[in-house]
Order: structure tokens, then C-alpha cells, then sequence
């Protein structure tokens, strides 16, 4: 990696255009409503930087998890609102947040004690997150219009937005769904807040955008779609969202073995036929999953192979017996525009979501 050079040619092609399309195409669906653009765990394995400034023009904040990473944006010449998802973790954060237009999430007494005892020099503007059934984070229903009052009566709060996050959205209809809305919506009407609320992720955007639209100017939170990922493969056609990552190894290696020989630590995988064995230099160590089992897809010269073996550090091998032609060289997609990291992650018995964010720093992002 010195002087930013890398001779291994495995990378992780960002698409830039696919971000800005992606932005666009949100937008549209959101109608009235406003989008935050949620670009916490560096973009979610994208780049902080490279997300923040192909979409700086495109959505209307960003949210990040915490104050570090909203400060990378600001360094970096980003200046639209940056809300903090988790809050602050000391009231040190606050002089911070006011001098930089950063909005925490207000979700518990520490955090709220330290706004009403801080001396700012200016009002920073807050989310007030409410706990509506994922018990994760937030305020119970029952105490949020006093939180709301101590808000509005101090004067290091600017501009108060109501939020909450749900636990089920990416399962249509789950009744935990319906619930969390319904007591959201009675929360707002009792605190008389009508345009500063925010409910909605990436799944809740493509379910209930229609419902929602009531309430005008709701801020949508969206991480998972700009980065061209329907939250699950229930919401595939809903939106027409390209992949933004293209993860691409070269074949290092070919060889072919007798049928009974086995491949990979642990002898895995036998071949029941003379087969023909690529190795391909991404494993492990680079955030491509070890759980991923044999059989799992690449996609190598516009065919697709199996994996054949068990994932190893740096290396994977791949049965291309059916392929056509597979030289050293050859570049294979392991997940991308070609191949859905969503349909590899149940392979590896998770989601796309652990696999974008899990591409190690090993792997230089490529802006294309
Ligand atoms: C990460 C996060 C989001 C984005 O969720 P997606 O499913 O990626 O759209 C929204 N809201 C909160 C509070 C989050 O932590």
C-alpha cells in the first residue's frame, strides 16, 4: 500500500454514478419527504469520503453513528447537516456538535443532562429519539413529552426532530410494524410536532412511503438502497437501484485434479470428475466470508462458478470445469451488478449488509 500503490489487482470498485443514480431515484420515491443519507461505518464499507461527496448535492443531511466520523466528513469540506445516530457519549461532544452543525440523538438522561447544564455558544439542533418497540435505544413513550418540554425551554437546543426506528420493516406486513407506527404517529400528535419527524429506514421507505404520507416532510433515512441494495430480496424490483461496490479478484492459479482428490483445508470438497481448479487471490482476510459454503457463485467471464473449498485467508478456489475458457489473469466479480452480495450473504448465513461493511481496509476502494 506505500504511496497508495498496489500491485495485487483485488479492489473494490465504488461506482460513483450508481450512488448519484441511486440518490435520484430515492428522491423520487420519497416525494415531499426528506432524505438523510445514513453514511456511518464508512458508507457502509464504500468510503466515507468518496459517499459524502458524490452524494453532497444529491440528499438533503447525512447520518453517521458517532461524532468521529461526522468530524472526517467536516474536515473533508462537507458541510450539510450531519446527524449523530447513536448521540453523544460525554458532553465534551457538545461544543463540538454546536461549532460544527452536528445534530445528536437525544436518546437517554445523560445525554439529556448535559444539554440543559452545557454553556454553547450557539443552539445545536437535536433528534429526540423515542423507543417505540425495538428496545434498543430511546426514550418510553410515556416520558417524551416531558423530554420534549425540557428541550424547548432550553436555549442550547435549536430545531427538535422526533424519531424512531423500527425493528421489522424488512418483513412485510410483521404486525411489530404497525404497532411502532401507530404509537409513533399518537407521540407526535402529543407533542404538537408536525414536520420535524423521522421514522422511516431504507425498508420502510419502499413499504410504507404511501401510508406515510400524511406526514408531510418526513425525514427518510435511508442507508442500505443508495448503496444499491434493496434491503432484502422481498423488495428487489421495488426500486431500480444499481450496485454501487463491484468486488473483483484476479486468478492466480489454475490446475486440474483426478475425480476422489479433495481441495482446501479441512478436504471440504471432492471432485466426482476430473475438474478444473482456479484460485483466486480474495479470502478471508479481506472480508470475503469464510462461512461462505462450496457452491457459493462468482462470477468469472460472464459465467457463473462455484466455490469449491474451503475460504482461506488470502485465496479461494472455484470449480470451473463448465466454464468456456479461464486463463490467469482473468478478473472474477465476487459480488457486484453481476452477482447480488445479498445472494452471497445467505450463503454465508447473513446479510448484505455485514459483508459491505466488512471489506477490510486491505482491500483499496477503487472510485470509478
Ligand atoms: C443504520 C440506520 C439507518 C439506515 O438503515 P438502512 O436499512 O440501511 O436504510 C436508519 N436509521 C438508523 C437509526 C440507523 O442506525
Amino acid at each position: 500500500m506505500a504511496n497508495g500503490i498496489h500491485f495485487r489487482s483485488t479492489r473494490a470498485e465504488i461506482n460513483r454514478d450508481a450512488l448519484v443514480h441511486n440518490a435520484r431515484e430515492i428522491k423520487t420515491q420519497a416525494g415531499d419527504h426528506r432524505v438523510l443519507g445514513v453514511i456511518k461505518a464508512d458508507a457502509y464499507g464504500h468510503g466515507l469520503i468518496t459517499a459524502a461527496q458524490a452524494l453532497d448535492s444529491e440528499l438533503d443531511a447525512f447520518g453517521v453513528a458517532f461524532i468521529d466520523e461526522a468530524l472526517r466528513l467536516r474536515e473533508a469540506g462537507i458541510i450539510k447537516p450531519v446527524v449523530l445516530l447513536e448521540g453523544i457519549l460525554s458532553g465534551e461532544e457538545l461544543p463540538i456538535c454546536a461549532h460544527y452543525n452536528l445534530q445528536p440523538v437525544i436518546h437517554q438522561q445523560s445525554q439529556l443532562d448535559a444539554l440543559l447544564t452545557a454553556r454553547l455558544v450557539r443552539p445545536v439542533a437535536v433528534w429526540l429519539k423515542v423507543d417505540t418497540g425495538l428496545h434498543r435505544l430511546g426514550w418510553p413513550p410515556e416520558q417524551v413529552k416531558s423530554v420534549y418540554q425540557q428541550l424547548r425551554q432550553c436555549p442550547n437546543v435549536g430545531a427538535i426532530t422526533l424519531m424512531s426506528h423500527y425493528a421489522n420493516s424488512g418483513d412485510h406486513g410483521h404486525p411489530l410494524t404497525q404497532a411502532q407506527q401507530k404509537l409513533f404517529e399518537d407521540i407526535c400528535a402529543m407533542t404538537e410536532i408536525t414536520v420535524n419527524v423521522s421514522m422511516a429506514n431504507s425498508a420502510a421507505l419502499l413499504t410504507t412511503a404511501v401510508e406515510l404520507s400524511s406526514m408531510n416532510g418526513e425525514w427518510m433515512r435511508t442507508g442500505i438502497t443508495i448503496y444499491g441494495l434493496p434491503p432484502s430480496e422481498d423488495f428487489a424490483s421495488q426500486l431500480s437501484i444499481q450496485p454501487v461496490m463491484r468486488l473483483i479478484a484476479p486468478v492466480i492459479a489454475l490446475r486440474t485434479i483426478p475425480a476422489g482428490e479433495s481441495v482446501g483445508y479441512g478436504s471440504t470438497w471432492t471432485a466426482t470428475r476430473e475438474s478444473r481448479i482456479a484460485t483466486i487471490a480474495i479470502g478471508y482476510g479481506d472480508g470475503y466470508p469464510r462461512h461462505c459454503k462450496n457452491g457459493t457463485p462468482v462470477f468469472i467471464n460472464g459465467q457463473r462458478a462455484p466455490l469449491a473449498g474451503t475460504v482461506s485467508m488470502d485465496m479461494i478456489t472455484v470449480d470451473v470445469t463448465d466454464l468456456d475458457k479461464v486463463e490467469e489473469g482473468d478478473e472474477v466479480e465476487l459480488w457486484g451488478p453481476n452477482l447480488s452480495v445479498n445472494e452471497i450473504a445467505k450463503w454465508a448465513d447473513t446479510i448484505g449488509y455485514e459483508l459491505l461493511t466488512r471489506v477490510s481496509p486491505r482491500v483499496p476502494r477503487v472510485a470509478v
